[in-house]
């Protein structure tokens, strides 16, 4: 039978995390001022803030921590929204919740930092930035666009000509680019489970094997239950994402599952490391149809793409694709590469591709749908998360409170429709301008 969720313990953030902390097993009834539903770095950064200000917090997962998105994303940290540029955000959120978001969102590198930091977290983060290259000239354009908002919005962010992103990122096929000087990367198991020790450390509760399967309320308050054991507390946050089994009706319906996929070679030899990134930096390839790569602490290059036809479907074709494509962008690039970790996972996408807060009783909401950029995401939004618990007015909050919504069943193709209509528009516009196509285009 094919599993529900792909493989967790394929990945590389698996072989390579230190060990987690020590969780408890639920029975018997728990109390607490708050009840969390998921450990990944929603569920587990809200449990952190509210623990920090001397809340009762209790985290229940069903599987462990960072078993979704949380422990198997590529560990990409750039504080930008995937879709939507800040204008179209505007549009998309209205006043005043867009600029209660982007000011969130586009400092969210320094919240992710601050906790490593404080907390001592070795999840192998590293600040080398982020480029978001340009494989044909007009895409430039956009790319300045982009930069100029950003950094309106109080982002430190620049642009590069030819000769600079040749410089920083090892390849001469970019027309220039767009650096995120304060943008990182991590093992992002090791992150999750670090989160989960500081959540301890502030003196939280977490609960795993403790899939939560209803909540109900009982004498003003919510008891919250697992298979052998339950939690009464007078509020329940549920940040169960992509990864949502049960736990309350129709939340899995909040979003549509969209799969990606991630590769990790072997440790790249220092010839390589010469020509492939030499200043250490995440790169996106600025197409539509995204190339994801960066080096893990190993020197091992961790790169990711969406499935499409038979890319993500067939092992063999799929490694042929991604070592092309490096070495397309990398032409000095020598050494064979062996994809020794290959690993799925899912996203909640949503139409509007932003954190989505659903209130679905009294004291009860729930947040899914951050479509794929929850690093950085998940990281601030317990800022978010807190404040509501902690009985901050709708109002006041950084993001509205909605009625659970499902998503159109169309969302179940959109996302791959669009990815390849993305694709074609850039192969027109690469080939109208002269530039290169990559291989397997
Ligand atoms: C392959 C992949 C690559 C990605 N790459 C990047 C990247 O490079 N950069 C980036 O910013 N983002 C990336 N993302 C997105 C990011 O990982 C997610 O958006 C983020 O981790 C979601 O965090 P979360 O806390 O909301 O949910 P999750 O981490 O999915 O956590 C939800 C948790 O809830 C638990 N749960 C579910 N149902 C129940 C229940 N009934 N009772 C108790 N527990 C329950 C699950 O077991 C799970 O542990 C990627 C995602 C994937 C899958």
């Amino acid at each position: 039978m094919k599993p529900k969720f792909s493989e967790f313990k394929d990945t590389l953030w698996y072989a390579t995390a230190p060990r987690g902390p020590e969780t408890q097993t639920l029975q018997g009834e728990v109390t607490a001022d708050v009840c969390v539903v998921g450990a990944g770095y929603s569920g587990l950064t809200t449990a952190l803030e509210l623990a920090r200000k001397g809340v009762s917090v209790v985290v229940l997962e069903r599987e462990e921590i960072g078993f979704g998105g949380s422990g198997r994303n590529a560990g990409h940290c750039t504080p930008t929204f995937t879709h939507y540029s800040l204008p179209e955000l505007r549009e998309v959120m209205g006043a005043p919740w867009a600029e209660r978001l982007i000011h969130r969102q586009t400092r969210a590198n320094d919240v992710v930092g601050q906790m490593i930091a404080q907390y001592d977290i070795d999840c192998e983060w590293e600040q080398n930035g982020y480029v978001q290259g340009a494989l044909f000239p007009s895409h430039l354009k956009k790319l300045q666009a982009n930069m100029e908002n950003y950094n309106a919005a109080g982002a430190r962010t620049r642009m590069l000509d030819r000769d600079e992103v040749q410089a920083v990122t090892g390849s001469s096929r970019f027309y220039g680019g767009w650096l995120h000087e304060e943008a990182g990367g991590l093992n992002a198991l090791a992150y999750a489970r670090g989160l989960g020790r500081a959540v301890l450390s502030e003196g939280g509760q977490i609960f795993t094997g403790a899939g939560v399967t209803g909540c109900d309320r009982v004498n003003n308050a919510w008891q919250v239950r697992a298979a052998q054991g339950s939690v009464r507390a007078e509020k329940v946050i549920y940040t169960t994402g992509a990864y949502t089994v049960a736990g309350w009706p129709k939340l899995d319906q909040t979003f549509r599952i969209m799969r990606v996929f991630v590769a990790a070679t072997q440790p790249l030899s220092a010839a390589s490391q010469a020509v492939v990134l030499p200043q250490r930096t995440t790169i996106q390839d600025g197409r539509g149809d995204i190339y994801v790569y960066k080096y893990n602490s190993q020197n091992r290059i961790v790169a990711s793409m969406f499935p499409m036809g038979q890319r993500g479907r067939d092992p063999a074709y799929t490694r042929q694709v991604l070592s092309d494509r490096l070495k397309w962008l990398h032409p000095d690039l020598r050494e064979d590469l062996r994809w020794e970790f290959f690993w799925y996972g899912e996203l909640d996408m949503q139409r509007k591709t932003i954190p989505r807060l659903y209130a679905l009783g009294p004291g009860v909401v729930a947040m899914t749908g951050l479509s794929g950029r929850g690093v950085p995401t998940g990281s601030m939004i317990g800022g978010i998360l807190s404040d509501w618990a902690m009985g901050v007015a709708e109002a006041d909050l950084d993001l509205p409170i909605e009625p659970l919504q499902s998503q159109p069943l169309y969302m179940s193709m959109a996302p791959q429709a669009a990815l390849r209509g993305f694709r074609l528009r850039d192969n027109l516009r690469a080939r109208r301008q002269g530039a290169p196509l990559p291989p397997h285009a």
